[in-house]
């Protein structure tokens, strides 16, 4: 697969492999756009059937981060690591730490982070290594507790847009999946008075949200068309398609997942229905917003007001896309660019 006559590719600045025979590393990092700030973005290690499956995620990834870093008010550029391999059998020391080589050679241009297949663990392994890598133990660690805080003032901005009040009292939100960020969405949701329904493939973590935060199970199949003033995808991408756009009932959509559109006309289809649609990139950037702020000087109470500023960003998003008739994904998108194209026209 040629790289620059890809689909996904994007003007991206640089896409380099790196092969470590003596740890089995094959990793690839993708750097989208440096004109805010060094490229940060996490590394994801999956077992990825082909190199063209690794090289279109780390392409779209990479550029998504661009987009992310610019509307979370960041100084950063968007970049990121994929490893080719199973996280479950193939990860060894030797193997984190020739990846932890490997961001080095970069110096800073490209920093890392945890994602898909990575630990908090493993980022201390490659912290090894390397002073680019983030999201250590002893640093700023697990991001979901910031990126929960998040989505949850997201959804304040989403009610002060459709019902002219942040007041959640006496609201339903049905969440999909209560994991690490779902299960903390739930508990900010509870402290403001709404009715929960969760759902989700671990029954444990089901049981979990009933017993602490007193909320209704349904089945998987039906959480989405829940009957909920919001639907909180926190579990998977493309939950929003073919199958389920036509039938999710709540008002708003808002929650963690990533990439919850399968597709960009399924945004366009919720738009047409009247449901307000909070863009991913900028609802969920609460953890890339705690990673950024690693360092001696962090603070965890700084990085949640900062966080909190997600809901001021997605209010103006809406109030753009109701003047311009367009969807807020869509405004999300100009105003990113408009942030990071912008930052070259201001230096010349
Ligand atoms: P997690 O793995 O802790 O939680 C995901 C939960 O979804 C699990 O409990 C899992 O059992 C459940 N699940 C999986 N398939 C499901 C299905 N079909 N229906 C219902 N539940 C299902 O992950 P997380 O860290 O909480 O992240 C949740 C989502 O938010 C992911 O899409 C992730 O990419 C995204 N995200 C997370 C962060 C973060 O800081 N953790 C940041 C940005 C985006």
């Amino acid at each position: 697969m040629s790289v620059f006559s890809s689909n996904d590719f994007d003007g991206h600045e640089a896409v380099v492999f790196h092969n470590d025979p003596a740890s089995g590393l094959k990793a690839i990092v993708g750097i989208h756009n440096t004109n805010l700030g060094p490229a940060l973005g996490g590394c994801r290690m999956w077992p990825y059937e082909t190199e063209d499956e690794a090289i279109t995620d780390v392409l779209r990834l990479s550029k998504g981060m661009t987009y992310k870093a610019a509307l979370a008010g960041l100084d950063y550029g968007g970049g990121k690591a994929v490893i080719i391999g199973d996280p479950r059998t193939e990860k060894t020391e030797a193997l984190l730490r020739a990846m932890g080589r490997f961001v080095q050679t970069f110096a800073g241009r490209y920093q890392t982070a945890e994602d898909v297949g990575m630990t908090v663990g493993d980022m201390d392994v490659l912290r090894k290594e390397t002073p680019y890598a983030h999201g250590i133990s002893n640093g700023s660690g697990n991001p979901s507790p910031a990126t929960a805080f998040g989505v949850y003032r997201g959804i304040v901005a989403a009610f002060r847009h459709r019902f002219g009040s942040p007041d959640l009292a006496g609201r339903t939100v049905a969440v999909q999946g209560v994991g690490s960020v779902g299960i903390t969405l739930c508990r900010y949701l509870m402290e403001a008075g709404v009715e929960l329904i969760v759902a989700d493939i671990d029954p444990d973590r089901v049981r979990a949200a009933q017993e602490t935060c007193g909320a209704t199970a349904v089945a998987i199949d039906d959480i989405h068309r829940a009957e909920a003033d919001v639907f909180a995808p926190c579990a998977l991408g493309a939950v929003v398609n073919d199958r389920t756009v036509n039938e999710i009932q709540a008002e708003i959509v808002a929650g963690s997942a990533n990439n919850q559109l399968a597709e960009a006309r399924h945004g366009a289809i919720l738009h047409d229905r009247g449901i307000l649609y909070t863009p991913d990139y900028v609802i969920n950037a609460g953890g890339l917003i705690d990673v950024a702020a690693e360092g001696p000087d962090y603070n965890s109470q700084a990085v949640l007001e900062r966080v909190a500023g997600i809901e001021e960003t997605l209010v103006r998003i809406f109030a753009r896309a109701e003047k311009e008739g367009a969807a807020p994904e869509t405004i999300a998108d100009r105003m990113a660019e408009e942030r990071f194209l912008g930052a070259i026209r201001e230096a010349a």
